[in-house]
């Protein structure tokens, strides 16, 4: 019988993400199938709070690690941390959302316990009363299913992949363990964060639509001239109403390097595609993307797909969006923004 346990970490406020959900899910459902328990392990300043969230999910038992110590993330801490908690677990699968946090630790954390890890998981689930593991490899274009023998087998979760896990809040009865840091785990202090305002993050992986800008907000229009400070404020306005998560083509975060106009708040970061990323949201808009293979790769997960764009033939119409508006996108975010401010 499989030992499950759940690691998460707190956020700065003490509760729990959504990624935090989403894995207690996959946990609880494993759990399920395989006929057995499974157990919570949290880390952070204060857990109560965290633990109180999930009360109600039917853990076996909570065990956590907290202090001034572990507010932050830190590698040394957390690996500690991570260790100790799968060593009074003594767990055999070890499912984590794969945050930055525990993205950077539990690799190592797996070679400690002479375990495995894998990475960008998108499915766990019994067969044959085995654990079966859906992950992708090679920037998400090859999907596998594997099973492992070796144990702990530490499992990071992709985010967005699973639903949230929903329940009352109650109260938790949580198991501290004890973690003494030595005087090498203090060798790195955290001093502080330094992040962009909420304004300046544009990559939104939580949101519900990805908006995704083109070259063509950059090229001449109909009047001969080009508009970029126009089409910064048209997507700086899109951006502040809906909360968007904002991606774009290649071409366009491309342009930068070659000395032309662009729009300022947009890097590589924001790039969609085969070269770029692959988010998971439920919808995507593009505007003035011609929507070519190695963009539109991206856009795999993206349940609904529209795009405006001034090229009846681009590569959207192919079958690539559900709904292409031929149209001029200066035009339609215009009207779009008086519309999202009026709400
Ligand atoms: C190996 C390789 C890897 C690549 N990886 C990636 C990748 O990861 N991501 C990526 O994006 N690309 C990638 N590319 C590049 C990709 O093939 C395209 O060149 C790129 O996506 C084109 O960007 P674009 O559609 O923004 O620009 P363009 O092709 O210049 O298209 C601009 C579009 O804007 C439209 N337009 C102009 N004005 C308006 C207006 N007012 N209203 C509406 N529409 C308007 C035009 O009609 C046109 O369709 C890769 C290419 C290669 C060879």
């Amino acid at each position: 019988m499989e030992n499950i346990l759940l690691l998460v970490h707190t956020e700065a406020d003490g509760s729990l993400a959504k990624s935090a959900l989403e894995s207690l899910q996959t946990a609880q459902s494993l759990a399920g199938a395989l006929g057995g328990s499974f157990s919570v392990a949290i880390v952070g300043e204060k857990t109560g709070a965290a633990a109180n969230q999930i009360a109600s999910c039917g853990a076996a038992k909570f065990l956590s690690v907290e202090g001034a110590d572990f507010a932050q993330s830190r590698y040394a801490s957390d690996a500690a941390a991570a260790e100790a908690l799968c060593k009074a677990a003594a767990a055999t699968v070890v499912i984590a959302p794969a945050t930055s946090r525990w993205n950077r630790v539990l690799a190592g954390v797996a070679a400690r316990l002479n375990g495995r890890v894998e990475t960008h998981v998108t499915d766990v689930r019994a067969e044959n009363c085995q654990v079966a593991v859906t992950r992708w490899y090679y920037r998400q274009r090859m999907e596998a299913v594997l099973s492992r023998t070796q144990r702990p087998w530490f499992l990071l979760v992709d985010p967005g992949s699973q639903p949230a896990w929903e329940g009352a809040a109650g109260t938790a009865t949580v198991e501290a363990v004890a973690v003494s840091l030595g005087d090498a785990c203090k060798r790195t202090t955290v001093t502080g964060l330094r992040a962009p305002s909420a304004d300046a993050q544009t990559i939104r992986p939580d949101a519900d639509l990805l908006f995704v800008t083109g070259a063509g907000w950059t090229k001449k229009q109909a009047d001969g001239q080009t508009h970029v400070p126009e089409a910064e404020t048209l997507i700086r306005d899109f951006l502040t109403h809906t909360r968007a998560s904002l991606g774009s083509s290649k071409s366009l975060v491309d342009l930068g390097g070659e000395g032309q106009a662009v729009i300022s708040f947009l890097t590589h970061l924001n790039q969609i595609g085969q070269t770029g990323s692959t988010p998971r949201h439920p919808k995507g808009l593009s505007t003035c993307c011609h929507g070519e293979e190695p963009h539109a790769v991206g856009w795999r997960f993206i349940k609904e797909r529209r795009a405006i764009s001034l090229d009846a033939n681009c590569g959207w119409a192919r079958g690539k969006a559900d709904v292409l508006y031929v149209a001029d996108a200066f035009a339609v975010m215009t009207k779009v923004n008086e519309l999202v401010a009026a709400k």
